[in-house]
């Protein structure tokens, strides 16, 4: 059985800690009070967990940490499972389909991420898949949807298809906002062509419902969600400048330039992630004619577009 750690808030919102191999070490499921029953909000990596009963399971997205305990937490319950439609779109195609990390590989390759890096990948790959159990057919939700007296609002940026609860002024939201860390926004193959202009309007959204309170699935509640919406869209904004920056007139490609972004990721996963990352401000860049894309000899590269109309300094 896994170590969970369990803590009740005020309006009888329940938290369950799960442990983690990496990253943040650990990502929280929630039990909502709904109207017809008990929901519970993320099923974690997967594992041997002691469920609490619960009427319907929400996923808020497709990361492994998020999903992959869904087929464990609905044989624990018998609850019905919803997930986003982009997102359970986007669940299948990734985790469902055999090739996907050789096309993860092949779209990290055209932008300049060498070979051994994409053999690991496709290794890796491989390896994760099969503890991704996530549920076929889960009912649908989409933007306006209503799980047992909860509103589900579509916040995409940092997965496309990212969906979020809330009701009397809480909000629960999954990875969209993180009282400590900035959540991982990247452009990955078939997604959306622009995930970080999806979350900065995601967080422009936060600001407008204006929640009193966000229960993220890493970290602490944020207790302040629009001044950590502005936090977060102001330091989207320095790192698009310092991108820009990064540009020249010489073609570079999303793996040369997230060097110049993200200088200390040092072992190949994160190093994928820092591209990933790059590439969603490069991509937000191009939308605001800020950066050119090119592509030649199935090579992506980008170039400065306001090199000649800067100040001299
Ligand atoms: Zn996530």
């Amino acid at each position: 059985m896994l170590d969970s750690v369990e803590h009740t808030f005020a309006l009888g919102i329940h938290r369950i800690t799960l442990p983690l191999p990496s990253g943040p070490k650990h990502v929280h499921c929630y039990v909502l009070p709904g109207d017809d029953g008990p929901i519970l909000v993320d099923t974690g990596i997967g594992g041997d967990v002691d469920w609490p009963p619960a009427a319907r399971i929400v996923i808020t997205h497709m990361h492994p940490d998020h999903v992959a305990g869904a087929r464990a937490a609905r044989d624990a319950t018998g609850a019905a499972v919803h997930q986003g439609a982009l997102d359970y779109a986007q669940c299948e195609r990734v985790w469902g389909s055999d090739d996907w990390p050789e096309r993860m590989a092949a779209w990290f390759t055209s932008h300049g991420v060498p070979r051994e890096s994409t053999d690991q990948l496709i290794e890796q790959g491989h390896a994760f898949r099969p503890f991704i159990r996530f549920v076929r057919h889960p009912e649908l939700l989409y933007e306006g949807s209503e799980v047992g007296g909860w509103h589900i609002v579509e916040l995409p940026g940092h997965a496309d298809g990212h969906i979020a609860l809330v009701r009397d002024g809480v909000l629960v939201a999954g990875d969209v906002l993180l009282a400590t860390i900035s959540p991982a926004v990247g452009l990955y193959p078939e997604s959306r062509p622009d995930p970080l202009g999806d979350y900065l309007a995601s967080l422009e959204r936060i600001v407008e419902l204006a929640p009193r309170i966000v229960y993220p699935g890493h970290g602490e509640p944020v207790e302040d969600p629009v001044g950590r919406a502005h936090e977060l869209i102001e330091h989207h904004h320095r790192r698009l400048d310092q991108a820009e920056a990064a540009l020249t007139d010489e073609p570079q490609s999303g793996f040369q330039l997230s060097h110049a972004l993200f200088p200390g990721a040092d072992s190949p996963s994160q190093r994928r992630f820092a591209v990933a990352e790059t590439l969603s401000h490069l991509e937000r860049l191009v939308a605001e004619d800020r950066a050119a894309r090119d592509r030649a000899g199935g090579t992506v590269s980008y170039t400065g577009k306001q090199l000649g109309r800067r100040d001299p300094a």
